[in-house]
C-alpha cells in the first residue's frame, strides 16, 4: 500500500483532487474519520447528518466499484484524528496521505495538527484546493488584500478565471484490486433522523441528475423567478454542495455549457445563477482571509456595542414559526419541515430577526445551521451578517424588508403561505400577507410580535447612534 485518502467535506469520486492525485501515484485505500461528537459542538443539523451518512454509503460503493476500500474510522472528535490517521497509515504502510483543503478555523488547525502527526512518522500529507473554483488568497486588490465588496471582487474573480480557476480533477480509474476489506461499520454511531431523507436523497449519480435538470429546463428563467419561493425556481443544490457531492467548478461548467462557453454571455438566467455560485467562492475567500469570523465575530466589530437581545420569547416565536407576520412564519415552518430555506425568505427571516426583533443575529445562525441540511459556515456566516448589517458589502442598516410587502410581492397569491400555514388556507389572497385581528382569531392565528414601523424606527436609531460615536455602521 502506498496512499490514503482522506475524505472530509469532499464525499465524491469525480472532480475529486486529492483522489485522482492518490490514485496517479500508487495504491490507494480511503478514510473517513466519524467525528459526531464535533459535529454536536458544529451544530451540524441531524438531516445534514443523515446526508452524509448515506452518501458515504454512496461513496464507499463507488470507490469499491474502483477496487478502493473505504474505512470509516470512529475518531468522535478532531483531537483524535491526528493519532487515528497517523496509526492508520502505519498499519497499512501508506507513506502519503492526500487530503483537500477545508478552510474552517478548527478544521485549519485539524490539517495542520494532522501534518505534524504524520511528519514525525515519515509520512507525507499532500494539500490539494478543492472547495472553490479559485482558491482563497488568490482574488486580490492591486495592494493584495482580500475584497470587501462583492461586485469588486467578482469583476476581478471573472477577469482571473481563466488563468487561475482549477481545472477539473481527472476522472478516478480502476487500480488493481487490494487485500483489503472496506468497513463502514462505524457509521452506526451516528444515530439516524430519517425524516428528511425522501427529500434529500444522497449519491453523487443523484447531484448530477439534479444539475443537469435544473441546467436543462430552469437555469434560463432563474433571474426572473428565483425570488418567488412558490416556483421551484432555484436549483437546491445546495446540500449536495455543502457536503462535497458536488463541486462548485462542476456546477460552472454546466452553466458554462449552455453559456456559449462563457462565465458572463448576457443569458440573464444563466450569468446571475454563477454570479450565486460566485458569492459562495466570495464568502469562502473571506472566511479565509479574516478567520475571526469563524469564531463568530463580527466583521465590523463596533456592531457589538448594539444592544441585541438574547434568547427569550421573542426567540422562542420566531424558531417555532408564530411571529403573526405570515410571510416569515411560513418561511421557519419550511426550514422545520424540509430542512431547507429559499434564499429570499432566508434574509426575510434573518433581518426580520434582526431588525425587527433586535435579537443577536449569532442565536439565528446557530438555528439556521441546526436545522439547514445544506448547513455551511461560510455562506450561513455571511448571509447572516449581511442581513444584520454587521458584514462585508452588507445591506445597508437602513434598509430594512417590510415582511408584508416581501409577501405582497414574491408570494403574491399567498400560495407559499398556503403550503407552510393551512390554517391561513382560507384567507383571500390580498388577506392572507396580513390578516386583521378578527381573522386572526378565527384562524387561530398569532396576533403581530411587534410593530413593524416601531421595530423598524428604533433598529435604525440604535445603529444611527452607532455610526455617530465615530465608526460608521
Ligand atoms: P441557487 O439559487 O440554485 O444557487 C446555486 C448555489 O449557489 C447554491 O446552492 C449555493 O451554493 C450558492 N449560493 C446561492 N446563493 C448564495 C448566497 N447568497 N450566498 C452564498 N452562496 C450562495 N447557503 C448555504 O449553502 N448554506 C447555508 O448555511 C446558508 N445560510 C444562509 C443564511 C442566510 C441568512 C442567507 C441570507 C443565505 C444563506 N445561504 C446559505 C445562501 C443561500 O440562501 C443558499 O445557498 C441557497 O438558498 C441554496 O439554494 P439553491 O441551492 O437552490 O441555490
Amino acid at each position: 500500500m502506498s496512499n490514503i485518502i482522506w475524505f472530509r467535506s469532499d464525499l465524491r469520486i469525480y472532480d475529486n483532487p486529492a483522489l485522482a492525485a492518490a490514485l496517479e501515484q500508487g495504491a490507494t485505500v480511503g478514510v473517513y474519520c466519524l467525528n459526531e461528537e464535533q459535529w454536536q459542538q458544529h451544530d451540524v443539523a441531524p438531516a445534514k447528518q443523515s446526508l452524509i451518512v448515506r452518501q458515504l454509503k454512496d461513496l464507499g460503493r463507488s470507490l469499491e466499484a474502483l477496487n478502493v476500500p473505504l474505512k470509516v474510522l470512529h475518531t468522535r472528535r478532531y483531537a483524535a484524528v491526528p493519532e487515528a490517521l497517523a496509526e492508520q497509515a502505519k498499519a497499512l504502510n501508506c507513506k502519503r496521505v492526500f487530503v483537500n483543503e477545508e478552510y474552517e478555523w478548527n478544521e485549519q488547525g485539524c490539517t495542520h495538527k494532522v501534518e505534524r502527526s504524520l511528519a514525525q512518522a515519515d509520512i507525507a500529507l499532500r494539500r490539494y484546493h478543492d472547495q472553490c473554483a479559485i482558491a482563497p488568497g488568490d482574488v486580490r486588490t492591486q495592494q493584495g488584500d482580500m475584497y470587501k465588496v462583492f461586485t469588486a471582487f467578482k469583476r476581478e474573480y471573472l477577469r482571473q478565471f481563466d488563468s487561475k480557476a482549477r481545472a477539473l480533477a481527472s476522472s478516478p480509474s480502476k487500480q488493481e484490486p487490494l487485500d483489503l476489506p472496506a468497513d463502514l461499520s462505524a457509521l452506526n454511531a451516528v444515530a439516524q433522523d430519517t425524516r428528511y431523507d425522501e427529500l434529500w436523497p444522497a449519491g453523487e449519480d443523484e447531484a448530477h441528475e439534479r444539475l443537469n435538470q435544473f441546467i436543462e429546463s430552469r437555469v434560463k428563467a432563474y433571474k426572473d423567478k428565483r425570488d418567488f419561493p412558490d416556483e421551484s425556481a432555484t436549483s437546491q443544490l445546495s446540500p449536495y454542495l455543502a457536503i462535497g457531492a458536488l463541486t462548485t467548478r462542476q456546477c460552472l461548467q454546466a452553466a458554462m455549457s449552455v453559456n456559449e462557453g462563457q462565465l458572463q454571455s448576457g443569458r440573464k438566467g444563466v450569468d446571475t445563477w454563477i454570479s450565486e455560485l460566485i458569492w459562495r467562492d466570495f464568502y469562502r475567500h473571506l472566511l479565509f482571509a479574516y478567520p475571526d469570523l469563524c469564531r463568530h465575530r463580527p466583521f465590523k466589530a463596533e456592531t457589538d456595542a448594539l444592544p441585541w437581545q438574547g434568547e427569550g420569547e421573542r426567540f422562542q416565536a420566531w424558531c417555532e414559526g408564530r411571529t403573526g407576520y405570515p410571510l416569515v412564519d411560513a418561511a421557519m415552518r419550511q426550514l422545520r419541515e424540509t430542512a431547507w430555506m429559499h434564499n429570499r425568505l432566508r434574509m426575510v427571516v434573518a433581518m426580520f430577526l434582526t431588525k425587527h426583533l433586535f435579537v443577536d443575529w449569532r442565536l439565528g445562525e446557530r438555528f439556521f445551521m441546526q436545522h439547514l441540511v445544506d448547513g455551511d459556515l461560510a455562506s450561513n456566516n455571511g448571509g447572516w451578517q449581511w442581513s444584520a448589517s454587521t458584514g462585508v458589502d452588507a445591506a445597508p442598516y437602513f434598509r430594512i424588508f417590510n415582511p408584508v410587502r416581501q409577501s405582497e410581492r414574491f408570494d403574491p397569491d399567498g400560495a407559499f403561505i398556503r403550503q407552510y400555514l393551512p390554517e391561513l388556507k382560507a384567507l383571500s389572497n390580498k388577506d392572507i400577507h396580513w390578516p386583521s385581528a378578527q381573522q386572526r382569531e378565527q384562524c387561530d392565528y398569532p396576533e403581530p410580535l411587534v410593530d413593524h414601523s416601531q421595530a423598524v424606527a428604533q433598529t435604525k436609531q440604535w445603529f444611527k447612534e452607532l455610526s455617530e460615536q465615530g465608526e460608521p455602521a
